[in-house]
């Protein structure tokens, strides 16, 4: 018998590579963060003494889903300001409040009520994009929460930083600082093209280059976004960053709901990836990312769900549910994007978008154990012909009973053990009725 530190057992093993299997009567051994082997129950057994471990009779193991687009911190924003267009939300309602709110403390405190939901939610990973990156590293990485933190850049001031150019000096420090961090890592994040002039993105793709890090950015999230970078800068914003050697292997382009043919074989050609946010998309009447169109074109296509000011909430498991029905009434062929394919890109797509596939992103012997244990034996998921398809069409998020994030247990029996509950939501009222009271004083 081999000494290990847990053994998960399960009555399936959804290991994403290979797509669409579902390994019944599974076990997953996990030694020192990571995963060991992938191997019946019976014969993990046979093989291993383990230090702890999970049994799940009704569970399924997946690998811990990968929120590919958010803005932790917003989630002390949630539901400030809904049902109104991209634009007028972004300049009359969220960068006001951002202006006159956000700071490290705020971004501490918004972060970990964003990441106690995520792992409730399954997600162990997320891709961030806001002001005061350093502390939401400092959180993440205090929960035991995986990410990758953007440096953010834009034109206009913030208390966080006068210029583009003391953006970008911070990201710099950051970056250094997190080096050699198991968890958090960084990329380069320019906000949109709409709000980062031709200078500060040159900068950013050298410095890319160099650091060798992803650029994480919101592309072509609108038509009214395509028609102002036209009549500013004479071209699409696509064909912008094109110009300025930004669309590659290295970028992330967030939203992308305006393609022409051309810019999606743009995509297809640099290697770019795409971060498809359904849900925000459709709060904001963004438009439709054509996701078939991409996958068929050979584009690798991730998933996110935005920040909670404008999806409201975290959840990936809502988030598949909307990709995989939404594809197939834009692509109007129901074989569009099949369950399979959705879970792959809330895993392992989003894992290769962050460039993080050789850690993260299936269960296979070698990766990090970030692992989310989802009951399917309740009323709501029975009876269980295809487990894959229950948890993308019936399961919801709150089937996600138990949550490892390099073989340390983040979430048992449904509570949070790197986090005070009760902490996280009293904070949560208290920047609630600041904001709340501080608008009625205008
Ligand atoms: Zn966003």
């Amino acid at each position: 018998m081999q000494a290990i530190d847990t053994l998960l057992h399960s009555r399936w093993v959804i290991p994403v590579e290979p797509e669409g299997v579902a390994l019944e009567d599974y076990a997953v051994a996990v030694h020192q963060g990571r995963i060991l082997e992938v191997l019946p129950s019976r014969a993990a057994n046979e093989k291993y003494q383990a230090h702890a471990s999970f049994t799940g009779k009704n569970h399924a193991l997946i690998p811990g889903l990968i929120n590919t687009h958010t803005h932790a911190a917003m989630s002390l924003l949630r539901g400030i300001a809904d049902d109104l267009p991209l634009m007028d939300w972004l300049a009359h309602h969220i960068w006001p409040a951002e202006q006159r709110w956000v700071s490290g403390d705020m971004v501490q405190d918004g972060t970990r009520l964003a990441v106690a939901e995520m792992i409730r939610g399954g997600t162990t990973c997320f891709n961030d994009m806001y002001f005061y990156a350093a502390d939401t590293a400092r959180a993440a990485a205090a929960i035991g929460m995986r990410c990758r933190v953007g440096l953010i850049v834009v034109d206009f001031p913030h208390a966080f930083a006068r210029d583009a150019d003391e953006y970008l000096a911070k990201g710099l420090a950051l970056h250094d600082e997190l080096r050699h961090h198991p968890l958090v890592r960084t990329a380069f994040a320019p906000h949109a093209p709409y709000t980062v002039s031709d200078g500060p993105l040159e900068k950013v793709r050298t410095l890319a280059e160099e650091l060798d890090i992803p650029i994480h950015m919101h592309v072509h999230e609108t038509a009214e976004e395509v028609r102002q970078g036209l009549e500013r800068y004479g071209e699409r914003p696509l064909q912008r960053l094109h110009r300025l050697g930004l669309v590659s292997l290295r970028l992330q382009a967030v939203h992308a709901t305006q393609l022409t043919d051309t810019e999606l074989h743009l995509l297809a050609q640099s290697a770019s990836h795409v971060v498809h946010c359904p849900e925000s998309n459709l709060k904001l009447a963004a438009g439709f990312c054509p996701v078939h169109r991409l996958f068929t074109a050979g584009v690798n296509v991730a998933l996110g769900t935005d920040g909670a000011a404008s999806n409201n909430d975290l959840d990936m498991f809502g988030e598949m549910r909307t990709a995989a029905l939404l594809a197939k009434a834009v692509a109007a062929d129901a074989s569009a994007l099949p369950a399979a394919a959705v879970l792959r890109m809330a895993t392992l797509n989003g894992a290769r978008a962050l460039a993080w596939d050789d850690e993260i992103g299936s269960l296979a012997p070698g990766k990090s154990a970030d692992i989310a244990a989802v009951d399917l034996g309740e009323i709501e998921t029975q009876p269980v012909y295809h487990p894959i398809s229950q948890i993308v069409y019936a399961a919801g998020r709150d089937k996600v009973t138990d949550v490892w994030i390099a073989g340390n247990q983040v979430l048992k029996d449904r509570k949070l053990t790197t986090l005070n509950e009760d902490q996280v939501l009293a904070k949560a009222r208290g920047w609630r009725d600041r904001i709340a009271g501080g608008a009625h004083e205008r």
